[in-house]
């Protein structure tokens, strides 16, 4: 058994490559092969958002504080709420994050493909991210 203790590891900032806003990383984690099981929990400041992305995999979000929103291509901006469990299917383009007046964190889960748990694009725009 392997616990990761809470308070073990450094908050690190979420890299401004992939995202937009203020963004805290927490408590990531990795399965030993051949798991490919990983994850961190991820908080975003009011108006902080992921970069449009794909898992290859694809990914959980489970939310545990604040209030959210994400958006794949072509859908609706859903609004997402602690308890909430929101499902990426592999290879669906998506961004998730923070309302604009409100922070949200939430465990982001997801399996390894080819040493690939995402494979980023580009920025949300404000006009994409506000859009309902
Ligand atoms: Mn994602």
């Amino acid at each position: 058994m392997r616990i990761i203790r809470n308070g073990g590891t450094a908050s690190k900032p979420g890299p401004a490559e992939y995202f937009t806003g203020t963004v805290r990383m927490d408590m990531d984690f990795n399965a030993e092969p051949p798991a490919r099981v990983g994850g961190v929990t991820v908080t975003f400041e009011p108006g902080a958002r992921t970069a449009w992305h794909t898992h290859p995999l694809g990914q959980t979000l489970i939310v545990t504080a604040g209030l959210g929103w994400a958006r794949v291509e072509d859908g609706p901006r859903e609004e997402i709420r602690p308890g909430d469990i929101v499902w990426f299917p592999p290879g669906v383009r998506h961004w998730h994050g923070a309302t604009d007046t409100t922070a949200m964190t939430h465990i982001a889960i997801a399996e390894t493909l080819d040493g690939r748990r995402v494979d980023w694009e580009e920025h949300v725009t404000d006009a994409d991210y506000m859009a309902p």
